[in-house]
């Protein structure tokens, strides 16, 4: 069985808005931010000629982002988890964490298994229904997935985990994976939210399913309602976002997943985050958790 994950996008140019004193370290990161114009690869995506948006930046940009990608070129591979609840805000951080670290591949397990079920073959929809009704899919699965997406070339400047491991047979089975090619992680980030507070979140929860944007109709409504900010696309209500699959998922977090966090406290590589604060909060504990290590 061959499960490819969806490639990582480059690391976005900064924003055309950008004044010349402007770091590029500071530039909005390429997908969490829903109301940033389209960039790099993302106008390439939306219709825009690449051409006539590179023409639109400042040379002092483009020599910023230039100088920036050849000191990107001399950091050294970095390897990171996201755990956390569903809705915790793994997916919201990992987009400006694969930024701001370089472009890491940012692998989603959740949005590798949603593309399969788009394909519609036997196995999508035998994920499908195990998905829908808030299961885990089986390890051998998620192995599998995990060990095409970062065995991917273009991972080869490191890699985010979101949603994997959620066993400690996953956890296990990474660590035998990366001891195999002389690599390991570099830290597990770990999005603490109090259950009740997460129902809110991933019911009113609406994804642009190509890009992986995420925006919620009370907390960060699109500029149109139902539409995507950069691309116009329709949003959808993920079909296990409901009150009733949420529940299922997180009993099976609390049961499976809670015992992988604790596997990695004991390695010395946790750092518990609350993720119960604004989005600016969040991402400054994500910065702090993994700033030694750009
Ligand atoms: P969440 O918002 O719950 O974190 P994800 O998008 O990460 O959701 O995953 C959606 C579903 O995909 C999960 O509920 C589960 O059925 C399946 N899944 C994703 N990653 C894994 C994994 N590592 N092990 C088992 N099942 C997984």
């Amino acid at each position: 069985m061959v499960l490819t994950p969806p490639l990582p996008p480059l690391p976005p140019l900064p924003s055309s808005s950008s004044s010349s004193s402007s770091s590029s370290s500071s530039s909005p990161p390429p997908s969490t931010s829903a109301s940033s114009a389209p960039m790099g690869d993302e106008a390439k995506s939306s219709g825009v000629d690449p051409k006539l948006f590179l023409d639109s930046l400042s040379t002092q940009s483009l020599l910023e982002e230039l100088n920036r990608r050849v000191e990107c070129g001399k950091k050294a591979p970095r390897r990171y988890i996201l755990i956390g609840p569903p809705g915790s805000g793994k997916g919201t951080h990992a987009p400006r964490l694969a930024y701001e670290q370089c472009g890491l591949c940012h692998l989603s397990t959740g949005d590798i298994l949603r593309n399969v079920v788009a394909s519609g073959s036997d196995l999508g929809k035998k994920l499908k229904a195990t998905m829908d009704a808030g299961g885990l899919v089986d390890d051998p699965t998620m192995i599998e997935v995990v060990k095409t997406g970062i065995s991917n070339p273009k991972c080869t400047r490191g890699f985010i985990l979101d949603g994997f491991p959620r066993t400690v047979a996953q956890a296990e089975k990474l660590d035998l994976m990366l001891g195999e090619s002389k690599t390991k992680l570099d830290g597990v980030i770990n999005f603490k939210v109090d259950d009740k507070l997460l129902v809110d979140r991933i019911v009113g929860r609406r994804v642009h399913p190509a890009s992986g944007r995420s925006y919620h109709v009370k907390f960060a409504p699109p500029k149109v309602e139902g539409k995507d900010d950069i691309t116009g696309e329709p949003l959808v209500h993920r079909s296990d976002d409901t009150a009733e699959a949420l529940n299922k998922r997180l009993g099976k977090f609390h049961a499976e997943t809670q015992p992988v966090i604790n596997y990695y406290g004991t390695k010395g590589i946790l750092n518990n985050i609350n993720g119960d604060a604004p989005l600016a909060k969040v991402w400054e504990q994500v910065a702090a958790a993994t700033a030694a290590k750009k």
